[in-house]
Formats: C-alpha cells, structure tokens, sequence
C-alpha cells in the first residue's frame, strides 16, 4: 500500500479546534462567507459591483434564446480586460461587466463553501451554494465551454488570447471547486460542469492540436486535481501539456498576440519566449531556476509542477520545483512568509531585494506558497518545507484578515507610516488600513479558502505512516494498516510549544511522524514503548497504537532575535523579533510614533517579559522588553557634525505581526535598528 508520495487527509476526518484557527474558520463561515454571497450579488452598499451574478445569469439568458433560435446579441468583442456599463443603474442585462476573469470570483466562492460543509452541515448555505451551482450550469455552452465574457463579447474569439484573458485561469478555479463540491456533497452538476469544460479546452489544445498555455497559471494544479477526483488520465496528461508548452520556443503567447496584430494589420512581433518572464514563459519549466514574475502566478506555476512530479512519478520536474523552492524561500521571502517584493508586476524581485515599506507580499502569494510548500511535503517530508508553510500561514496569510473578519489586506509591508501612504507616491500600493474588499476581489477568498481547508495542510499520509506537520490543536482520523485510529492533537502555539497528541480510540499498526520545528531551539518527541528515529527534521514513531497512547513533544519557544543575511540591503544591522512561528512587530498602539527611532539589543529577547494583550477580542502572546529610543533634541538641525546619538531607555512592546492594525491606524515594524556599536 505504501506509495512513494503522502496525500492531505479528507478533510471530514481532520477537525480543527485550535483557538486560534477554529476561531479564524469560524470567521470566514460567519463572515466572510455570507459578506462575499452579497457581493458576488452586488448587494453590498458603496462597494463596486462584482457582476458575478449579472454575468451569469447574462450568460444563461443568451443561451437559451439561443436554444430557441435567436442570434447572440453581442460578437466579434472580447479585447479589453474590463467592461463598465455606461450607466451603472441601467446594466444591459444581455452584456458582460468587470473584469475578464469575474467568472473566478464565484468559484472561489463556492470552495470555500464547500470546505466549510465538510466541516460542518448547513442546509441554508448548501442551498445558497446549490443555487450557485445552479447559475453556473446555466451559463455552460452547448460544447462545455464555460466563460461568461466571451460567451457575452464574441464566442468566436475564444482561446485568442490565453495571455491576458484568464480564459483558463477561470477554469482552473472551477475545477478546484468542482472538486471540492463534490466531495463536500456527492453531486456530479459542478463537477460535470468542469469535466465537460475541460473537454472543450482538451479539443482545442494538446499534443497534436494547437499549442497553448494559461497566462494566470492555476488550471495545471487544478487539471491534476480533476484527475485525482475522477481518475481520468485525460486531465492528467493536459495539465503536462500545458506545463511542458510554457515556455517553449516560439511563444506561444508571442504567436496568439502576432495572429491578434495581423487582424488589426500590424506587424509582427518577435517570438522569442525570453520577453515573458512576468508570466513564467520566458523558458521550459524544466530549466527554471529562479522565481520570477508576478508571483501568484509563480507560486501556482510551482504547485500544479509538484503535483506533475508526484502524479507521473517525474523526477526532472521534482528537480525543477527544488530549484524554484530555494530560489523562493532562500533569496526572495519575507521573513513573514510574504513572497513578491516589488509592485511592479505585483513581482519577485532580484535576489535579497526585500524592501519593507514598499513590500508588496500580496497575501495570495502567500496562500500560493503555502500551496507549494505543502505540495513539496506530499513529494519528500523534509521540515524545511513546513517550517515555509507554517511561516506562510501564520504570519501574513493571517495578517490578510482583521480579527473580525470585516477587512483584508491585499498588500502586506513590514513597515508602515500611515502619513507616508499618503503622500508618497512609491506607496500607492500600500494600504494602511484594512480594506473592506476590492474591485479585484482576490485575497479575501483566497483566504477563506485556506484557512477553510487548513486540515488539509496539517497532516499528511503516506500508506502507513500519519504526518503531523502544524500543530493546531485538534482530531485527527485515519486508518493505518487496516485499523482505524483517532488522534488528538493537544496544542496551542499562541502560549507553548508543549504538544500532545493521544489516541483517543481505535488500535492500528503504523508510523506517526512528527515534525520538529525549524525554530524550535530544544525539542524531545517521545512515546513509551515505541523506537524513534529521526530524518530530515521529522520524528517517525512506529508500534502498536491502542486508546490512551500518547506522544508527548515539547518544542522550546524562546523569543529570539533573528537577522536576515547580510546581503539583504534594507534590513542590515536590523533585528527581529520571532516566538515559535510568529514573527513579532512594534506597533505604534503601543510604542508611540516614530518608530524608527527605537534601538534594540539581541540579548534583551532574553529579558522579554511576556504578557497577553487582548486584541480585537483574541488573548495574543505579546512581549515587553528593555531597549532604547534616540532622543531628538528641540530645534535639531537637518545637518550637524556627528557627535553620535543620544538614547533613552524605553520599555519595547512586541505583538504578533498578524494582529498588526487591529487597533487604529498607526506606524508599524517587524525590523529593529540595533544599537550603535553593533
Ligand atoms: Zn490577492
């Protein structure tokens, strides 16, 4: 029974209790959910429409008059990458509004409903969502073509421009929701949807027929998904296609934007694949070395390449994704498990180039690196790729949600000055509030489709042998070696790392492997009776495992300093501060203003005294501890000679850098100026 490569658990038989990430779960089904519901309907006062319901319902209109014989009121559209209607109150009911890829916005939707019906029944949001289905179905063509704005713009134009058009991005999501429906549900109608979508794009492209990839990867992963929840190798073999195309010479995207110049009689372009490294097609896949480009795209790029290596048993592509993971996580990640540093292109940047006040560290990108990371665990279980994903997921994914769940950051910097926002245009990107939601509604739904999933992300299996890879308190069941076990997972990383995990029922024969945190500075995993050995930062345990059995693990928290490697520029001769998973900001709630004038010393971590802070309602780990302040004297000049500076002692108050902007508007730092001298 033992394959080579571990898969996530249903998520039914992983019950998440932890207080803070049940909490968080609790949110999005609370919250977020029905806040989003709402918008996809365009019913939210002073927010700007979605038209994902318009479209839809656009869609299935056109179709049936179409059944009965009437032509299309639109063709021969389909180039621009947003549609306003001239006036809002009056939309053309038979048109396509918003954003190209709005189809997607609903699919997000409806994964995350659907993970959260795993967790627990709800015949009202069931029904929503069935509605949802519905709608979607609705809007299916003839031939399973499924996409609102060129089914309203002009059919005909399909598949010309898979760069800019997210055509296939928009199928990705629906068939990561398809799957998900149905395993939440039993029924075939999204799934259906999906297959037969995917269909049509397996008639246009693939070995053979036209060459093609999308320019918003997530179908790759999303192909792999609908081939594990149908066993249809068809899905399978496309998302290899479509990774092997990408990047090959001529562009494809270079060819598909000559056919789109010819028709308006302009020239051609060259078709050299080098130009699109914002899109991941500057090279084959197989050869990539560095993460480049907008980078939520690079991050799905190197997830749907994992899932390609662990379902075709393809070792050169398992290659490529180490090559893409350190790259990633040893020259361009935040140390908030943000990755993307720049706003051009929403991007990653050169090696090292981490700004903190201009970050861009969208938390999508994060979500997708948590995605990765898991992906990479399935493939090998090595602790460097939990220690990523836990990183990710506890810092600035939750960092995208306010405590109450009401607002979101889409960018996440690991320094702020409201004022600065302002005025300086460099910061255009940086918010310094949450916001309500967005007209590219992206992070949100990302978000409540992790968190909604995250008992897919804290064990794995692999044949017999359970991997824990978060510790979030909660239960576990399996089966291992034919006997059927439950666990729980005693754990609360907000106050120690001290973790239990008992068997609460059920005997099997099998391995537990436990993975020792990468921050943990001492760690004992031990269970009586049962021989331990370690490989590659996991603990396998392996015996009889009968009710009342217990694996005891103590992982050391101690606040620690932690700088970044020298060759990062803006963070030299900065420390911060971090406890277990958490990364720790000043804030200025706490600190007052000015930030940048503090000054701290390694060695205080160890005088750190910690206390709760409540904020937005959740008892948080906060830390005081002694460092300095420059003093600034009355009528300071611009310029004086240096007589070097004047400090004060001051009491330094840390809190969790996912909490940050819970309590007002104010400045923020993860990064701390060491005092002079060091
Ligand atoms: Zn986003």
């Amino acid at each position: 029974m033992n394959s080579r490569f571990s898969v996530p658990l249903p998520l039914r038989d992983v019950r998440v209790t932890d207080g803070l990430w049940a909490r968080e779960m609790d949110l999005i089904r609370t919250s977020v959910i029905p806040y989003q519901w709402e918008a996809l309907n365009d019913r939210v006062p002073g927010a700007a429409p979605s038209w994902w319901a318009h479209n839809m319902r656009a869609a299935a209109k056109v179709l049936r008059a179409e059944k009965a014989g009437a032509a299309r009121p639109h063709t021969g559209g389909g180039s621009s990458m947003v549609v306003q209607p001239e006036d809002e109150s009056r939309p053309d009911p038979d048109a396509f509004y918003g954003w190209v890829f709005q189809d997607s916005d609903g699919y997000k939707w409806l994964e995350a409903v659907s993970y959260q019906l795993m967790l627990r029944p709800d015949p009202a949001l069931q029904r929503q969502a069935q509605q949802a289905v519905d709608m979607i179905c609705a809007a299916q063509e003839e031939d399973g073509y499924l996409d609102t704005y060129y089914t309203l713009t002009g059919r005909e134009n399909a598949f010309s421009n898979l760069r800019d058009h997210h055509e296939l991005y928009c199928f990705g999501h629906l068939a990561e929701a398809a799957a998900a429906w149905h395993q939440a549900t039993g029924q075939d109608d999204l799934l259906s949807a999906a297959r037969r979508f995917a269909a049509c794009i397996a008639r246009h492209f693939g070995p053979g027929k036209e060459r093609g990839c999308p320019g918003h990867e997530i179908a790759e992963m999303a192909l792999m998904r609908l081939y594990e929840e149908t066993g249809e190798e068809a899905w399978r073999d496309l998302g290899r296609f479509f990774l092997d195309v990408r990047g090959e010479e001529p562009s494809t995207f270079a060819l598909e934007e000559n056919r789109r110049r010819a028709a308006s009689g302009l020239p051609p372009l060259p078709v050299t694949a080098a130009r699109y490294v914002y899109h991941q097609a500057h090279m084959p896949v197989r050869q990539m070395r560095e993460a480049t480009g907008h980078a939520v795209r690079q991050m799905y790029l190197c997830s749907g390449m994992a899932d390609e290596a662990r379902l075709m048993g393809d070792g050169e592509m398992q290659a490529a994704c180490r090559r893409l993971w350190h790259s990633t996580v040893n020259e361009k990640m935040y140390v908030s498990g943000g990755v993307g540093g720049t706003h051009a292109g929403e991007a990653f940047s050169r090696p090292y180039d981490l700004p903190s006040d201009t970050a861009y560290s969208e938390t999508c990108a994060a979500v997708g690196l948590a995605f990765f990371a898991r992906r990479m665990l399935q493939l090998e279980p090595r602790a460097e790729y939990g220690d990523v994903m836990e990183r990710a997921l506890y810092n600035t994914v939750l960092a995208g949600m306010a405590l109450d769940g009401q607002s979101f950051f889409y960018v996440n910097p690991l320094e702020i000055d409201p004022a600065a926002c302002e005025t300086d245009e460099r910061l255009h990107h940086v918010k310094p509030v949450r916001q309500k939601w967005f007209g590219c509604a992206c992070c949100p739904p990302n978000i409540a489709r992790i968190v909604s999933s995250l008992g897919q992300y804290l064990a794995t299996q692999n044949g017999d042998t359970l991997f824990i890879h978060l510790y979030a308190a909660g239960e576990i069941r399996t089966v291992l070696n034919g006997g059927e076990i439950t666990l729980r997972l005693d754990a609360d990383l907000l106050q120690s790392g001290n973790t239990r995990l008992t068997v609460l029922s059920g005997e099997a024969e099998g391995t537990i492997a436990l993975r020792l945190p990468g921050w943990a500075e001492g760690a004992s995993v031990s269970a009586r009776g049962k021989p331990a050995r370690e490989e590659d930062g996991y603990v396998y345990l392996t015996g009889r495992w009968r009710a009342g059995d217990e694996i005891l693990a103590d992982f050391d928290m101690p606040l620690r300093a932690v700088a970044a490697s020298p060759l990062v520029r803006e963070t030299l001769n900065q420390i911060c501060f971090t406890r277990g998973p958490l990364v720790y900001c000043a804030e200025e709630a706490d600190n007052g203003k000015r930030l940048h004038l503090l000054r701290v010393r390694p060695e205080d971590a160890e005088k750190a005294e910690a206390f709760t802070a409540e904020i937005g309602g959740l008892p948080l780990p906060a830390v005081r501890l002694p460092a300095r302040r420059v003093t600034v004297p009355d009528e300071a000049p611009l310029y004086a000679p240096w007589k070097g500076s004047e400090t004060e002692q001051t009491t330094l108050t840390l809190v969790p850098y996912f909490a940050w902007n819970n309590r007002g508007m104010g400045e923020m730092r993860v990064w701390l100026p060491l005092e002079a001298g060091r």
